[in-house]
């Protein structure tokens, strides 16, 4: 059995944030502010393997009002969801992504994002793959006060 899942986060950012992806910490002027540390990137691909497997979605697991999860580390809760997803007896397939701000530049810190991911995915690194794009100056995300993050993920068991 094979499921796709989709996952989508936008986090506004700002001077004195960390601006994390996956866990991997890119130099930025503006980080991206939530309840938790506000890897936009984590949350969105815990967003597609809870929906590829329908168990669920990141504010139902982690609700942003809970203290306990304040400034929390995102690839812990990634790996939280994971251990669920694999408990329903699911695997990764691949995962493909899509990061969407003016600045910094996401392309010099793939590798490193892969890498973070296949960690956490129990995969190799082919199968996972991240883009960078821009808003090209339009909206929110265009004007730098927003990051945007797509995954698409493909479990089977
Ligand atoms: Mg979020």
């Amino acid at each position: 059995m094979i499921r796709t899942g989709l996952g989508y986060d936008i986090h506004r950012l700002k001077k004195g944030r960390r601006f994390l992806l996956a866990g991997v910490e890119l130099p930025a002027q503006k980080g991206e502010l939530g309840h938790s540390d506000g890897d936009v990137l984590a949350h969105a691909i815990s967003d597609a393997l809870l929906g590829a497997s329908a168990l669920g979605d990141i504010g139902e697991m982690f609700p942003p009002n809970d203290p306990a999860w304040k400034d929390a580390d995102s690839m812990k809760l990634l790996d939280t969801v994971f251990a669920r997803v694999k408990n329903e007896g699911w695997r990764l397939v691949n995962l493909d992504c899509v990061i969407i701000c003016e600045t910094p530049k996401v392309i010099p810190y793939r590798e490193a994002i892969r890498i973070s991911l296949a960690k956490a995915l129990e995969v190799t690194t082919d199968r996972i793959f991240v883009k960078g794009k821009t808003k090209e100056g339009l909206g929110a995300v265009g004007q730098g006060k927003a990051v945007e993050a797509w995954a698409i993920c493909l479990l089977e068991k």
